[in-house]
């Protein structure tokens, strides 16, 4: 296979080549420039190849960019949510909180671009629209919404799992004379609520962030409920050295274990545990909760397959809801009940439930009231009015095949990856789909992807997906591809994963569920082992992918 030169010293519309003079060649296109792009970049210009990033925001940080609505911060500690693979990166970075704020996140994402020189090899404000194989030159023809045309052997996709927001149809939401914001795409400049009537529609993880902190400046705030979650206290603080020092001294244990075969949050190992005494689980759970964080659902090992343990741990959550909220009705319409905790995603929180205590905050049940119409200056429900003057909706994303469903991909036999994954997606390893050849997924749905630390998930795919391609090229093939049989394996084996435990009964975005006519198939993977799983693949040939 024919290496071309870094990306810098790109030849444009080669001699004998059936390329326009205008196309951009590279041996790999990255699509996204969040934390698994960027890593993608660096890596694979270190295996030599001449790399092409491609990112629709003006700038890097992926979500992270976008998602800038008052309150966002990370739900998992900053010492773990940051990248892995280089410890000078490590050392020089200092978060500044337990819980790091968006703002900070994003610092950190361009400080990365930066330190490692990223940001020239990156098209910004550009959208990838479409993507065909061509079966001739063994390359994909990438073609984004700026009227480039990118040809590259290899397409990496780094769109995210949460990157396309969910937008819904509120009936009558155009008429709506005040400003509408989704949080998933926050404008720059600052929005002020000062004084006014604000409706928040959704009460996932970035409304629960955003509400207690729009609440200390609205006039009157109304959070319009549709299905309650389970959230935790974070018990956020500033970081200092010490912290640092006690995580480095662990992290490399930490970092071992994730490739150990008995790895993962809901592993087989967790059927045999024993369930214990409910004083002793709520005790425990008691201690987790002054701790704050999501670790509340690592208390057990069948915490997420056992009802007789899961359901303590939930009844414990929501007698806490009932301890801090003072109104008896508004208490219990927060309480989460119909599906175990821990099967959608856990929100961590500074002060949500506390929020419904303030005199300015409503809290609307949209199972007993729901959403009439909107109207230009509120919100009809049933049974009555909501005056508003800014509308805020925190309803969430078209998680895990949004952003890879809404590029036109065409495969060798001109079937669209939309196509191919009309009854769900499918994948092999969550990194590669059978009959798209060089068409690698970060993170793709059938891996672990959300469910971990989506950071170091990335980093791992990066790495195995340029394991993979170095073996390609180390025997001469152009053209890698997943195995129809072994694709289907590994779906099967995803299925069954999950209907071992309890994720699959919550109407989740891990399911599809949030989006009307989605298909309803659990996507991350929640077996144990995966690394240990694909390094033993890795090890037997890239079992499972054929190289022509
Ligand atoms: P989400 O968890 O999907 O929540 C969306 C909310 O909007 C839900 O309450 C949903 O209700 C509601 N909703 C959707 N459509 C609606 C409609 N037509 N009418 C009324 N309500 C509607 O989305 P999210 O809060 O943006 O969070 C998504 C994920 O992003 C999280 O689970 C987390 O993984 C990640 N995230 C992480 C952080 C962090 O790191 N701190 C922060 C924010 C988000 P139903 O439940 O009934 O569908």
């Amino acid at each position: 296979m024919a290496v071309s030169a870094p990306t810098q010293q790109l030849a444009t519309g080669r001699a004998g080549s059936p390329d326009a003079p205008d196309d951009v060649l590279a041996d790999v296109v990255v699509v996204g420039a969040g934390f698994a792009g960027l890593y993608a970049l660096y890596r694979f210009r270190q295996l030599g190849l001449s790399v092409v990033g491609v990112e629709d925001a003006p700038d890097v940080g992926g979500t992270w960019y976008w998602n800038r609505y008052p309150g966002a911060r990370c739900d998992v500690p900053s010492l773990f949510y940051s990248y892995s693979f280089s410890p000078e990166l490590r050392a020089e970075w200092h978060w500044s909180e337990k819980y790091a704020a968006q703002a900070e996140i994003l610092d950190y994402a361009r400080y990365a671009a930066d330190r490692f020189g990223l940001r020239p090899h990156i098209r910004f404000s550009t959208r990838v629209t479409d993507a065909a194989f061509d079966e001739a030159t063994d390359r994909w023809t990438v073609r984004t919404d700026t009227g480039e045309t990118i040809r590259a052997t290899y397409c990496i996709m780094a769109t995210g799992c949460l990157s396309v927001p969910n937008e819904v149809a509120l009936p009558g939401l155009e008429d709506f004379a005040g400003p509408t914001y989704h949080t998933a795409r926050w404008p720059h400049e600052p929005v002020y609520f000062r004084g006014l009537r604000v409706g928040v529609v959704g009460t996932g993880s970035s409304a629960i962030q955003l509400i207690p902190v729009v609440a200390e400046d609205a006039a009157q705030l109304t959070v319009f409920q549709r299905t309650p979650n389970f959230s935790v206290p974070a018990r956020n603080g500033p970081l200092d050295q010490a912290d640092e020092d006690r995580f480095v001294r662990t992290f490399d244990v930490y970092l071992a274990g994730l490739e150990s075969p008995d790895f993962g949050r809901v592993g087989t190992a967790a059927f045999d545990a024993p369930v214990p005494p409910v004083d002793v689980q709520r005790a425990r759970y008691e201690r987790l909760w002054e701790q704050g964080g999501g670790a509340i659902l690592l208390a057990y090992p069948n915490l997420l397959t056992e009802p007789a343990v899961n359901d303590v741990a939930a009844e414990f959550v929501r007698d806490r809801i009932r301890s801090i909220v003072t109104d008896p009705v508004t208490a219990e319409a927060l309480c989460p009940t119909g599906y175990p905790i821990g099967v959608k995603r856990i929100c961590v929180d500074s002060g949500y439930y506390a929020t419904f205590n303030r005199p300015n905050v409503a809290l609307v049940d949209l199972q007993r009231d729901p959403i009439e119409s909107v109207l230009a200056d509120g919100v009809r429900t049933a049974s009555g009015t909501v005056g508003l003057d800014a509308l805020i909706l925190a309803t969430g994303f078209d998680a895990m095949t949004g952003a890879l469903a809404r590029i036109d991909f065409r495969a060798r036999n001109g079937v669209t990856l939309r196509e191919a994954w009309a009854e769900g997606p499918r994948t092999y390893l969550g990194v590669a789909m059978a009959g798209f050849p060089n068409l690698f997924v970060i993170t793709g749905p059938g891996s672990p992807s959300v469910i971990g630390n989506v950071i170091h998930n990335g980093e791992h795919h990066v790495d195995w997906i340029a394991g993979c391609i170095a073996h390609g090229r180390n025997r001469g093939a152009s053209r890698i591809e997943a195995d129809a049989r072994a694709e289907a394996a590994w779906m099967d084996h995803v299925a069954e994963a999950a209907g071992r435990t309890l994720f699959p009964k919550a109407n989740s975005w891990y399911l599809g569920a949030n989006i009307e006519g989605k298909p309803r198939v659990f996507m991350p993977y929640v077996g144990q082992g995966y690394r240990y799983q694909c390094a033993a693949i890795a090890a037997d040939g890239y079992r499972g992918f054929r190289f022509d």
